[in-house]
């Protein structure tokens, strides 16, 4: 490797999200509408691309790769994608290779991602409530995603559960959620809704719910630990000294994390987004595309590093959305 790659705010960039996809089998009401138009598929990376770009990103630095989507599950093949990623493990140039999921395929595929090195998944579920499950994923049934949460667990998959934090929705379920990841022995965090993608009949500020309120609920029924564990992303942990589980809250609208950013995303096409809130990209699949030299893509890569901003401007403070962004989180990959 020649020199890492290292932003203008003297941050290095060692944490690559890659969505693989921009479809799902879901439709949550905060990501997608429910008429979606995907991308045409000439559009798409093929998985020898996405292997392509992300050992590219591996050469200069990247030990820690997340794959996302949409649903990465879904993506035709993408077993193939997590097996060309092993060598990187086997090689100890990756530290670590895992994926968010809304779980509904666990069941078909926690074995094959173990064998192919993955140890931690993280898994979205915003309530225990089937129909409200219904509600929410509107395509997703509850039962199929707690039976992939078992697979993955008899498989030997350490489970994260993402839960978004909606104000009268799941609000109600809060120490429900709680007991039952501690019982399960899955870390759990919130994730604060973001304005992302066309905000459609959703009111997103009704829905916004702060962590900031969702603490001082929990802290109303246990001790709440503070922990000083960093992950270079937007979350902070407490430990419950009751059950002894991690909690975690993902708060970008509430709390500046950018200083600490490690990270950048690359969608499925080949765009890399420095910066979740922001708008510039850059697009990787031009170099990519234009010669089987790797040189003229890490070059690319290099001046969008190079550009990487300060941080993002989301604000619900005053009271109206600003900042927002037009993509979907599905796009971009969560
Ligand atoms: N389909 C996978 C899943 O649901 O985990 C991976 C992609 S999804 C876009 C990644 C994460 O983004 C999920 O935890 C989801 O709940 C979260 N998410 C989607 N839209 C969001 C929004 N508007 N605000 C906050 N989180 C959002
Ligand atoms: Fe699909 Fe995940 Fe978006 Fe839900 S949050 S629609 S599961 S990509």
């Amino acid at each position: 490797m020649d020199s890492p790659l290292i932003d203008p705010f003297a941050r290095p960039i060692s944490y690559l999200r890659v969505s693989v996809t921009d479809r799902c089998d879901f439709r949550c009401v905060y990501c997608m509408a429910e008429n979606m138009t995907f991308l045409p598929k000439a559009e798409l990376l093929t998985l020898e691309e996405l292997d392509r770009l992300c050992s590219s990103f591996i050469g200069l630095g990247v030990r820690k790769l997340r794959v996302t989507g949409g649903e990465p599950l879904v993506r035709k093949g993408i077993m193939t994608f997590f097996q060309a990623m092993k060598r990187h493990l086997d090689s100890g140039a990756l530290e670590e290779l895992t994926l968010t999921t809304n779980g509904s395929q666990l069941g078909r595929f926690a074995q094959e991602l173990v064998d192919c090195g993955v140890r931690r998944v993280n898994v979205s579920i915003d309530t225990l409530d089937e129909a409200k499950f219904a509600r929410i994923t509107r395509w997703g049934r509850l039962r199929q995603v707690l039976d992939g949460i078992e697979a993955a667990q008899r498989a030997g998959l350490r489970i994260k559960i993402n839960a978004v934090a909606l104000k009268g929705v799941n609000e109600d379920e809060l120490f429900e959620m709680v007991e039952w990841c501690a019982a399960g022995d899955m870390d759990l965090t919130f994730i604060e809704v973001m304005p992302m993608g066309d905000m459609g009949g959703e009111d997103r500020l009704d829905q916004y719910w702060s962590l900031k309120d969702l603490r001082a609920r929990l802290a109303e029924r246990y001790t709440l630990e503070p922990l000083a564990e960093r992950t270079g992303g937007p979350a902070s942990y407490v430990r419950l000294v009751e059950t002894g589980s991690k909690i975690g809250f993902i708060t970008p609208l509430t709390h500046n994390f950018c200083e600490s950013c490690n990270r950048v995303r690359l969608t499925c096409t080949g765009e890399l987004y420095m910066c979740l809130g922001q708008e510039d990209r850059a697009d990787l699949r031009a170099p990519l595309r234009a010669s089987g030299d790797d040189r003229a893509l890490e070059a690319a890569i290099r001046d969008a590093i190079a550009r990487k901003p300060k941080g993002h401007d989301f604000d619900y403070s005053r009271q109206k959305v600003d900042g927002q962004v037009s993509r979907h989180m599905s796009h971009t990959g969560g």
